[in-house]
């Protein structure tokens, strides 16, 4: 096996073998690049090396020597050599970029008398005392584990002694006395002398570079990265150039755009007369890139066009270090620049735009987590690296905030009334406690799935949601929040990062979100590519407005059942529900159906002639009723009925399985005047705005349909008030009847629903619920379990099961298009805003999807890179 290339041998995509850095460094020498010689132990090497008990492969020795000999002759420098003495650096480089978290050694083959050579060779004893300095206490530090501190003091206490502040003030004599005690400091440590052998150093320091791949630090970061440890690092072996040779000399690192905006502009710093660790030190302060044009004209043209070079051939923003040793530049890395999301689409965009990439290698290139970061706050990795979380739950709606806890909507409300930042804390949400999910900087919930109540309404207003955390014990008597790592009052702060489902008590700082004109850009840039259209669920027109801003091309849902929650509205819902005639039932739909006509109206208007689904009501009607005693007397005091009334008409109204009970149409099959005082609403709705000469079509959706007989009836039944209602007004507005596709029968027989429908949306949230039989709101309790056991890949609430769920609506498609080919189908559940759904239901022909308008951006860009 071969573990040792030439950068001759090597190119960009060896990566995987010789490591980011080594593969970089042999592309950066095939396009020309100024780049010290060298070779590159492979990762393979690294790996066997751990295989064999920490010992190097048989003939690892003979082929380094080799490797020597050949740049020795490439260098005219000789190893250990007292004529032209070769020094080189050996340094770490892994697949994926680890910055700082493994080691690296420079100046191997310094010894007491090569030092000599090369001061009387430069005429600097200066600088060759300062490069032996800094080798025994490098390799002091890696190989031996000596604390770097041990010599620092020292450094320290002669510069007290000679009553100077820097490193590159001491002379020559200093450091030569410097390297002496450094010396002996190593031998105090290690019991051993400094190895004088240049061999034995460099075989030293390899095997410490493949041992730092497990060094905790190193562990740490692979972690937090998803990083796989047997990846292994590779070692890359060059020959020294030194920016610390005098005046002449200098290093520094510099990103080819801002990594924090991606402004195109050269964005570094370097240090003249000085090595790569003093620049991360921060001893000395480093001077912008922007100076070299005044100190060093010449290298810094010549810089800036081997970074465009660079930029222009990798195609990404490059992150590069350089050394300048005695007038003469050197690359000694290069590789893809970590950045902020908005500096990332910045780049992408000015990249199209300068005709480095194409449409589809832009789409390519954005990543999910670069949209969710732009839209949505977040906590830095390195500080959530440094701290466990409190608990953990489902992460249901993506982003980051701190605030103080609260128990309650109203306790919730008064404290973001005194401007303090507020977390709901809820066994579970219900429409009641929307003005407290409104004020609140985010959400957690004990029950619940990816699509309970607290979920799908906090990913609606973009409020990152903890749902699910079901080792919370909440109690909102005594407010307080239990977990097995401790006890939170009112009050107290918490961290909530509802794109992990973690809960901290560390109050983190926010990183902010960046809608910038170039994300605009992006958007336009991803309709243009995807073939199908992103609409979304708007229950209001806020709600609607946001989606709109960030493209959806209407609406797919609007869940009529949240308008019924404002205490003026809810009373009338709760009047109608426990009406126990028809006549009774009168009033209360009277002043529902006036609430909801300008509540059509404001979202017609919003919509502005785009399509527009309004879904009739939904939830079982327990939903609106009152829970607890205070409330219950309070209703019934309201409505004027004894106490005894209202418990029977409650007790009436229970079901065991409200979820599979009286709800959608069923529902509406016991009291369809409900649903008439909706369509009645819609329409009438829609002629205001057709009087003003506006073209809307409404789209009336049925919900919970199973079979075709019921769609039949309620459809006669609600055409034959539409017509009245036009025939009435004078009017030919068009209208569309739909139904959700969200119970397995429905499926199952497509072909007849398809022929009573004018379009299909598939209701995933409770289709997958049904055809798992996994309670939508319980599931959290025993889907970790799953998941842990590998039972499941994922949970199905929030990625589509393709097997199962995704076959059927499959099926269902191909059962409805041939009994009617122009029928649209749309899906409107909550995996209508996921990625890897969206790609799913795009393969099988759906006609477009809809989600909350947080994630409409996430909804294309799946689309766009799914139609490349
Ligand atoms: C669904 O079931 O997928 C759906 C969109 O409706 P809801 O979540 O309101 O039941
Ligand atoms: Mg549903």
């Amino acid at each position: 096996e071969k573990y040792i290339y030439s950068f001759a041998e090597g190119k960009k995509e060896m990566k995987q073998l010789l490591g980011g850095k080594g593969a970089n460094l042999a592309e950066m020498k095939r396009l020309g690049l100024p780049v010290p010689d060298g070779f590159t132990l492979t990762t393979t090497c690294c790996l066997a090396y751990y295989e064999n008990g920490k010992v190097f492969p048989d003939t690892l020795g003979t082929t380094i020597a080799e490797s020597l000999k050949i740049l020795e002759q490439q260098t005219h420098k000789g190893f250990g050599s007292l004529e032209a003495p070769l020094l080189i650096s050996v340094r770490s480089g892994s697949v994926r970029s680890m910055p700082g978290m493994m080691d690296t050694i420079l100046n191997i083959g310094l010894n007491d008398d090569t030092v000599k050579m090369l001061a009387s060779q430069t005429g600097d004893k200066r600088f060759a005392y300062d490069c032996y300095r800094r080798l025994i206490q490098m390799f002091g530090n890696v190989v031996y584990s000596i604390p770097a501190e041990a010599f620092e003091i020292v450094l320290t206490h002669l510069k007290e002694q000679r009553g100077i502040q820097l490193d590159t003030e001491l002379t020559g004599d200093d450091l030569h006395s410097l390297t002496i005690e450094y010396q002996h400091i190593f031998r105090q440590k290690t019991g051993r002398r400094f190895p004088q052998d240049p061999m034995q150093q460099l075989l030293l320091a390899t095997q410490a570079v493949f041992n730092s791949w497990y060094n905790p630090r190193a562990i740490t970061y692979r972690q937090l990265n998803n990083i796989d440890e047997h990846l292994g690092t590779a070692v890359t072996i060059q020959e020294m150039v030194f920016g610390n040779n005098g005046k002449n000399s200098g290093t520094g690192v510099c990103f080819t755009r801002n990594p924090s905006n991606g402004e195109k502009k050269l964005y570094g710093e370097f240090l003249l007369n000085a090595q790569g660790e003093d620049v991360v030190a921060g001893i000395r302060t480093p001077q912008p890139i922007s100076d070299l044009a005044v100190t060093m004209p010449t290298i810094y043209t010549e810089f800036k066009r081997c970074a465009a070079l660079l930029e222009q051939h990798y195609q990404e923003m490059q992150d590069i270090e350089f050394t300048i040793d005695n007038g003469q530049l050197y690359f000694l890395q290069t590789r893809n620049g970590k950045r902020t999301a908005s500096a990332a689409i910045q780049i992408l965009m000015d990249f199209l735009a300068e005709g480095l990439l194409t449409k589809e290698e832009v789409v390519d290139k954005v990543t999910f987590d670069m949209m969710e970061q732009a839209l949505h706050p977040s906590f830095s990795e390195e500080e959530l690296a440094e701290h466990s979380p409190f608990a953990i739950g489902l992460p249901a709606s993506p982003g980051a905030a701190v605030g103080r806890i609260y128990f309650s909507a109203e306790a919730a409300q008064l404290a973001s009334e005194n401007d303090e930042a507020v977390i709901l804390v809820r066994q579970e949400t219900s429409p009641e406690d929307i003005t407290g999910m409104i004020v609140s900087e985010a959400i957690i919930t004990s029950r619940g799935g990816m699509t309970s109540h607290a979920a799908v309404v906090a990913r609606g207003m973009g409020t990152p949601c903890v749902a699910g955390c079901h080792d919370l014990i909440i109690n909102a008597e005594k407010q307080t929040l239990t977990h097995p790592s401790g006890q939170l009052k009112e009050g107290d702060w918490l961290a909530v990062d509802g794109s992990s489902g973690k809960i901290y008590t560390h109050v983190f700082e926010l990183t902010q979100t960046a809608i910038t004109p170039a994300f605009e850009q992006l958007m336009v840039l991803l309709t243009d590519m995807s073939d199908i259209d992103v609409r979304a669920n708007a229950d209001t027109a806020t709600d609607l407005q946001t989606a709109l801003y960030f493209g959806a091309t209407g609406v797919g849902l609007t869940r009529t059942e949240h308008m019924f929650f404002a205490p003026e509205r809810l009373i009338e819902m709760r009047r109608l529900i426990l009406a126990d005639t028809a006549t009774a039932r009168e009033i209360p739909l009277n002043k529902l159906q006036h609430f909801q006509t300008s509540d059509f109206e404001e979202l017609f208007r919003c919509a502005n002639e785009r399509p527009l689904t309004i879904r009739l009501l939904d939830p079982p009607y327990h939903e609106f009723l009152p829970h607890d005693i205070s409330e219950k007397n309070a209703l019934a005091k309201a409505l004027g009925i004894s106490k005894t009334q209202l418990d029977q008409r409650l007790s009436e109204l229970q079901e065991s399985n409200p979820m599979m009970g009286h709800r959608g149409i069923r529902l509406a099959m016991s009291y369809p005047e409900i649903y008439k005082m909706q369509v009645t609403a819609i329409i009438n709705s829609a002629l205001v705005l057709e009087d003003e000469g506006l073209t809307v079509i409404p789209e009336i959706m049925i919900p919970l349909v199973g079979s075709v007989t019921e769609l039949k009836w309620m459809r006669h039944y609600l055409e034959t008030a539409i017509t009245e209602l036009l025939v009435e007004k004078n009017s030919h507005l068009t209208y569309k009847i739909g139904t959700m596709i969200e119970i397995p029968r429905a499926c199952l027989t497509a072909h007849e629903i398809a022929d009573t429908a004018d379009f299909f949306s598939f209701g995933t949230n409770d289709l997958t619920q049904l055809v798992y039989g996994f309670s939508r709101d319980d599931v959290a309790k025993f889907l970790p379990l799953y998941l842990e056991k590998g039972l499941l890949p994922h949970d199905p609430f929030q990625t589509i099961d393709i097997d199962g769920v995704g076959q059927l609506m499959k099926q269902a498609i191909t059962l409805a298009k041939k009994a009617q080919p122009q029928l649209k189908i749309g899906v409107c559940g909550e995996l209508g805003g996921d990625p890897e759904s969206v790609a799913y239901f795009h393969s099988i022909g759906v006609d477009y999807v809809s989600c909350s308008p947080f994630r409409v951006p996430l909804a294309k860009l799946a689309l766009a890179k799914a139609s490349i």
